[in-house]
């Protein structure tokens, strides 16, 4: 059986032909279209998938936003603006004529790494740290989804009440502020405008203000890591993302979780898939699934 997995994301769609072992035998990539639109995204899709899907016996799809029933919503209106209600199982089962089935892809990159780690691992928590801050939870050894996709969301939880206020509405959550958005938002003087890894870059070379936006992600990533740990018992909590995978980001969080007491520390790793998690965490899902 070969899956047709597909990411979608805020800035670009991939999709890949993977087998039952996990080898990526085909992958094709492009930009998500500017007008976020439902019609916008099916044609791009519908064009992605159109050369791998006569070499597939299903689809499975993890996309960015809330997914319940194989409906896409967006929590954060500027990673997918024009897409409040897509229909996305429905419309690609249609395009392709297979089984398909449609997850979020924090969840499902958290299901992709969960799986490889090692056995005695039952519960752990992905966090990825890029554009956005998302996550996914496996609690003894299932994916927590939620009744309406929502579980998981962990960005979306308070870090400052008199912080910035996020995409998706709240005041001061942790992706407003840990983000890469969230550190591009607060730099001032002659920061301003820059992008995260524009600011990291010059925190490495050791610029008072850089490193002081870079300290600010970590803390609030390690209290978050601190709550995670207090709600859900994890053993590990595993980061990904391109400003969670940046030099020294991992070292710096545990420096600041090891300042929490003992009780809600946990062992923080890097992610394995980086960028196909979304892919894989999907394919397995759907295997999983559709034996
Ligand atoms: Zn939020």
């Amino acid at each position: 059986m070969t899956t047709l997995a597909i990411d979608i994301g805020g800035t670009k769609l991939a999709a890949a032909l993977i087998d039952r072992e996990m080898n990526i035998l085909d992958r094709r990539e492009m930009a998500t279209p500017a007008s976020k639109t439902q019609d916008a995204l099916q044609g791009c899709l519908a064009g992605l998938v159109a050369p791998l899907t006569t070499r597939a016996q299903r689809v499975a799809i993890a996309s960015t936003g809330i997914i319940q029933n194989g409906v896409l919503s967006a929590i954060n209106p500027e990673n997918l603006g024009g897409l409040a209600h897509f229909p996305l199982v429905e419309v690609m089962a249609r395009l392709t004529a297979l089984p398909c089935i449609a997850v979020n892809d924090a969840q499902a990159a958290a299901w992709a790494e969960y799986r490889s780690l090692a056995a005695e691992v039952s519960d752990m928590v992905f966090i990825t740290v890029s554009t956005g801050v998302g996550g996914g939870i496996v609690s003894d050894g299932k994916l927590l989804v939620g009744t309406g996709g929502l579980a998981g969301h962990i960005g979306h939880t308070l870090a400052d009440p008199n912080g910035p206020r996020c995409g998706c509405g709240r005041i001061g959550c942790v992706e407003a502020i840990a983000s890469g958005r969230g550190i591009a938002a607060a730099a001032k003087g002659e920061l301003a405008g820059s992008d995260a890894k524009t600011i990291f870059a010059r925190a490495t070379q050791g610029h008072p203000q850089a490193n002081a936006l870079k300290q600010r992600s970590a803390q609030t990533l390690a209290r978050l890591i601190a709550d995670i740990k207090a709600s859900t018992d994890c053993q590990c909590v595993v980061i990904g993302g391109s400003v969670g995978l940046s030099e020294g980001y991992i070292e710096l969080v545990s420096t600041f979780l090891g300042e929490e007491p003992k009780t809600y520390r946990t062992q923080v790793l890097a992610a394995r898939h980086q960028h196909n998690a979304g892919l894989f965490g999907a394919a397995l899902l759907a295997q999983e699934a559709m034996p």
